[in-house]
């Protein structure tokens, strides 16, 4: 990155007592300010390699082929048919988030969640809808919490079809394989933050238990600082005759978020700040923890809330504010989705077992693993960041609430081009709740992030004017 004129004058920083070795207020030969931020990423501490080598691709088979093996699991499927439909997929995930916990020291406890959905339009009578979940208890700040999910639920052609086969492999068995896998690994470790896994329910039929989940965290004032839905993330070979693409996943981020205030449109019309809402900082710090040789993939980030005509779970959790982003493979074969299994015209249809890469999901659930390690191992994003509007003036205040963590080591201001996609300037700040930069607010985007004594960052949270 060359210099972009970012001068630090050495009266410009209060208190910016450098925690971090690299960068330093601008000496007076008028170096650039910040360490340029094309940075070094996070890499994986001791503990979260330790744990992306558990993770085994032999097991993620298994609870794909089970998952298959069930038939249907087809939301108006039966729910007591200990053989067929999904009430046997969901007692066999009960018992293997079960299995985990009783490694978990007690940490780990899970739950059948469960209500009654009443008729709607894919629903055709009162149904009961049941997630499955394993949370697994933060010991530092237990109120902060993080949500990943698969569906366990599948669909045919017609997704009013309860009978027909629909053994839905990638779609979602793949997704809620990773997460039992991730659950597995983490839970004979501690973490400082609370992570819920979850086997969501009724997906197919319009994001029923996600949005359950979704409403009960929010409901009791839960701290969700990121949620992740992991959603046809079976392979990348797509099967059509393109090269595969087996190191690739995909993440879903919405820009202007879903539940944005009117106060708050109000103010993005005013100064911008399109790729800066929550669920984009949360893309970039995926990228920045999970995209590594000990994960062996790379996260593109998609800037859109979801495909074309199509959505997932994360869109339950953004509608309640929470950041969250979705998981997906990097190419997709529709004849292998909500399809009846079939072969015509010499095309095999159908979600099969046959289509996955184990190996493929096995590397999904690292970068999940890497992500929620790394995000619940931080401190939290901070809150309260407010760009100080009181007067005009090229230089840029910023302040911000403490951190709640016991480890907290300071903060660290970055700032970017308004037309750059990444940040480009980091300044260690020190163990401070204010400081001032001699960086014009007007030409640059900023955001705070917080950093612990390992050197854990959290992910960044732009400031409000105020
Ligand atoms: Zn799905």
């Amino acid at each position: 990155m060359t210099d972009r004129r970012t001068f630090l004058s050495a009266s410009a920083v209060v208190a910016a007592t450098p925690v971090l070795a690299v960068a330093s207020p601008a000496d007076a030969a008028g170096m650039p300010a910040g360490r340029p931020a094309g940075l070094p990423k996070q890499a994986p501490d001791r503990e979260l390699k330790a744990l992306l080598q558990e993770i085994d691709p032999h097991r993620v088979e298994t609870i794909v082929r089970r998952l298959a093996g069930f038939g249907t699991r087809h939301t108006l499927s039966s729910q007591d048919d200990p053989v067929r439909g999904v009430g046997a997929a969901r007692d066999w995930i009960y018992e293997q988030f079960q299995a985990y916990a009783a490694t978990s020291g007690g940490r780990m406890t899970v739950e059948l969640q469960s209500y009654i959905q009443p008729p709607a339009s894919r629903i055709p009578e009162p149904t009961r809808i049941t997630n499955v979940v394993a949370t697994l208890r933060g010991t530092g700040e237990p109120g902060r919490i993080y949500v990943v999910t698969g569906h366990y639920d599948s669909r045919a052609s017609d997704v009013m079809d309860a009978t027909s086969d629909a053994p839905g492999a990638d779609d979602d068995a793949s997704g809620v394989a990773a997460v039992l896998e991730v659950a597995r690994v983490m839970a004979t470790r501690e973490v400082q933050a609370t992570v819920i896994f979850a086997a969501v329910a009724g997906e197919e039929q319009g994001l029923y238990g996600s949005d359950h989940l979704a409403q009960q965290l929010k409901g009791a004032g839960a701290d969700v600082q990121a949620m992740f839905s992991n959603d046809i993330v079976g392979t990348g070979n797509s099967h059509d005759g393109t090269a595969a693409d087996p190191r690739t996943v995909r993440l879903f981020v919405e820009g202007v978020p879903t539940a944005e205030t009117p106060a708050q449109t109000s103010t993005r019309q005013s100064v911008g700040g399109e790729n800066d809402g929550a669920s984009r900082q949360l893309g970039r710090f995926v990228q920045d923890v999970a995209a590594n040789p000990q994960t062996g993939m790379d996260v593109r980030v998609v800037w859109r809330r979801d495909r074309y005509l199509r959505g997932s779970d994360h869109i339950s959790f953004l509608l309640r504010g929470y950041p969250a982003a979705r998981f997906t493979e990097p190419r997709e074969n529709f004849a292998h989705e909500h399809q009846n299994v079939r072969v015509e015209n010499g095309v095999q249809y159908g979600d099969l077992v046959e289509f996955c890469d184990f190996r493929y999901i096995a590397r999904v659930a690292r970068v999940n693993a890497a992500a929620l390690w790394s995000l619940a191992q931080a401190p939290g994003t901070p809150k309260g960041v407010v760009i100080d509007t009181t007067q005009l003036t090229n230089a840029t205040t910023l302040r911000w609430q403490p951190s709640t963590a016991p480890d907290i080591e300071g903060y660290e201001v970055l700032w970017r081009e308004t037309t750059a996609a990444q940040w480009e300037r980091v300044l260690v700040v020190g163990n401070v709740t204010t400081t001032t930069v001699d960086v014009s607010k007007d030409n640059v985007f900023f955001g705070v992030r917080a950093v612990d004594r390992d050197g854990h960052r959290s992910p960044v949270a732009a400031p409000v004017p105020g």
